[in-house]
């Protein structure tokens, strides 16, 4: 099966220069682009006398990333149409610019389970090059910076959100454009959930806003570390002053078993001398002495 060669520079001005340096005919050369704005995904691809501007869908349908990756493989298949087209391609380059670095590596890769439909697709336009004798290159350029081709790119890309074409056809729902949507949907229904609720006075200040580092915190921990991780961070958990505070029968003082003070998260975990190699240990590991930092606040 043939494959594009992908070429991605060091830097911004290496691709500049190498742009600059290509003399090839420019009819066998695309730009590529995406972009994503208010939930419309588009995709763009400009040749030296043609041009393709595609919407892919909204919120839950698509991502920037498939509009980038949608206008490279359209690039693709349109200089396989030319190189299908016309007669003498041996030894013939194509070439797609983009400005998407995380396109061209997918297609080096070739192993995104997300993409496998554009993905066949390049290889298709490659394979057609290839019994032609010709072949494809990927060649990553600097947005914004000037190149012409990248900035025509660039503006059928936005024009295609302006002009509200409608949705590409054969266009289906990307998957992890659809998880996106759920989590956020699921972000804002506990927050409106968080904000309404009585309870949990305490962890609300910790955590007024839902947002998705709270997400992380938790994920992936057990059931039993998560919750003692929410006990540490609103106080209330087994320890003496608590359990005074909350006249739980048996425990008549706040005090700890130390004797240096109200047995409390704070005390707990920075100063009572009966966890001090515990807390060397954990301090060492967090890089950090500070209460909130320990209990997951960056
Ligand atoms: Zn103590």
């Amino acid at each position: 099966m043939a494959l594009p060669s992908t070429i991605i520079a060091c830097s911004k001005e290496e691709a500049r220069g190498k742009h600059e340096a290509d003399r090839s005919n420019p009819y066998w050369r695309a730009y590529s682009d995406g972009s994503g704005r208010d939930e419309d995904v588009t995709a763009a691809s400009v040749g030296a006398n043609w041009s393709i501007g595609k919407r892919l869908g909204g919120a839950g349908v698509a991502l920037t990333h498939h509009g980038e990756l949608e206008g490279l493989t359209r690039a693709a298949e349109k200089l396989a149409k030319h190189c299908e087209e016309s007669t003498d391609q041996k030894g013939r380059v194509h070439k797609v610019y983009s400005d998407s670095q995380a396109s061209i590596k997918v297609v080096r890769e070739m192993r995104s389970t997300t993409d496998q439909a554009r993905l066949r697709r390049v290889q298709a336009a490659c394979e057609v090059m290839r019994r032609r004798g010709a072949r494809l290159e990927l060649h990553w350029v600097p947005g914004h910076e000037g190149i012409r081709g990248n900035e025509a790119a660039d503006m059928t890309a936005n024009k295609a959100h302006e002009q509200l074409l409608p949705v590409a056809e054969g266009m289906t729902c990307e998957l992890t454009a659809r998880k996106a949507l759920i989590q956020e949907k699921a972000r804002k229904e506990w927050q409106r959930r968080w904000s309404r609720d009585r309870g949990g006075a305490e962890f609300r200040k910790l955590a007024p806003v839902v947002t998705h580092r709270y997400m992380r915190l938790h994920s992936g921990r057990l059931k039993p570390h998560s919750s003692l991780l929410v006990q540490l961070r609103t106080g209330k958990i087994g320890f003496n002053q608590f359990l005074c505070e909350r006249r739980v029968p048996g425990v008549t003082t706040g005090t700890c078993a130390c004797g240096q003070g109200r047995m409390t998260v704070r005390h707990v975990l920075l100063a009572c001398p009966t966890w001090r190699e515990e807390r060397t240990r954990m301090q060492q590991e967090a890089n950090t002495t500070n209460l909130r930092r320990l209990l997951g606040d960056v």
